[in-house]
């Protein structure tokens, strides 16, 4: 059903186009461009602007042909480096990159199966409901383009973010919620030879409070580092600094706000101890997701793979994506597989017949859903 030549020859030439995160003008340009060509409208907001990027999100929406609820299939426009000069390799079935960049199919792949889906759908006169189109902007590091999407041109109920691996019929039900930490220490500088006793050492207040914090694995669902740690000048001075930099993450909220509570705490008191003085600033970076079983989107899935003839198998994750986003505005969502491997590395590859497969999966969502 699905054209394999087109979806290939799509795939090579948008791998081909450099997009980095907040320099995707060029991608969006050419979205935009074959949105218009099947004869439909994108919009693109000014997400752009608000990120200090080249572009903004492209916001498409396909009118349908039946009464049911409108989708959303979204994937984003920009990739991580090394990603300039990308030139991807047709090897048989599989598409590697020349090895001295990432292919880019993170996450072109989803982009071509969106495309190829939507021209399937018309030229076989598939019945549906309003399909939303979303592309997004500077996902890699930071979701900005979710973040910073026109909500109010959305109304899609149910979310299928073309951006996960696995074999095809792979969707993340889960992810965790994650807090970035960012803490100062300090204490009082002192001639460490001189007068040690008039300084406050920031550094051992810092030792204190992470010797006595739980981190690592904190349980199957939570999680906790430090990651960064800077500070002292001299060692004949008693240092009266520290930054460090810490994230906790938890596919449960409030095991989350727990950790990062303990990680205060810990600070807290180590610096009451020894008598300095502690900034502690958690920033959530996204919220997490947990879709049950009996969710609305899951009988859309099950029916879509049963239609497709793939296994439907859902996972867990312990990354961030834009789905985090989408399900913290209230659209129900879910990361699915393109059949992308070894991302974010030059060894990233793809196979031609699962990202066939994958664009097959999306037009049964698109038949599934009632
Ligand atoms: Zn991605």
């Amino acid at each position: 059903m699905i054209n394999r030549d087109r979806l290939v020859k799509e795939f090579l030439e948008l791998t081909g186009i450099d997009s980095l995160s907040k320099k995707e003008r060029r991608m969006a340009d050419a979205l935009k461009a074959r949105l218009k060509a099947m004869g439909y409208e994108p919009w693109e907001d000014d997400a752009g602007k608000r990120i200090g990027g080249e572009a903004g999100n492209i916001i498409c929406t396909v009118k349908g042909t039946k009464n049911v609820p409108a989708v959303m299939f979204a994937a984003h426009m920009d990739t991580v480096g090394p990603g300039t000069g990308k030139k991807a390799v047709v090897d048989g079935d599989m598409i590697r990159s020349d090895g001295s960049t990432v292919l880019g199919g993170d996450d072109v792949s989803g982009i071509v199966c969106i495309l190829e889906a939507l021209r399937t759908i018309k030229e076989k006169g598939i019945e549906h409901g309003d399909i939303q189109v979303v592309f997004t902007v500077a996902e890699e590091g930071g979701l900005y383009g979710a973040k910073n999407l026109d909500y109010s041109r959305i109304y899609a109920k149910y979310g299928f973010v073309m951006d996960s691996n696995g074999p095809i019929g792979t969707v993340a039900v889960k992810a965790p919620s994650q807090d970035k930490i960012f803490v100062t220490v300090e204490g009082k500088s002192a001639h460490a030879g001189l007068s040690p006793e008039k300084g406050v050492d920031a550094i051992r207040i810092a030792a204190s409070a992470i010797s006595g914090m739980k981190l690592g694995r904190i349980d199957h669902e939570t999680t906790a580092n430090i990651g960064v740690i800077k500070g002292g000048r001299e060692t004949n001075i008693v240092c009266d600094r520290v930054e460090i930099m810490g994230e906790a993450r938890s596919r449960d909220e409030r095991k989350l706000e727990e950790q990062t509570r303990h990680m205060r705490e810990r600070f807290e008191q180590a610096a009451a101890e020894f008598g300095g003085k502690i900034d502690f600033r958690a920033e959530r970076l996204y919220p997490s997701f947990n879709i049950p079983d009996d969710a609305p989107i899951m009988d859309i899935l099950r029916k879509a793979a049963e239609d497709a003839g793939v296994p439907l198998v859902t996972e867990e994750t312990g990354g961030g994506s834009d789905t985090n986003i989408f399900n913290g505005k209230g659209i129900q969502s879910v990361d699915v597989s393109t059949g992308m491997q070894k991302v974010h590395s030059t060894e990233e590859c793809i196979s031609i017949s699962d990202m066939v497969k994958a664009a097959g999966f999306v037009v049964s969502i698109i038949r599934s859903v009632s």
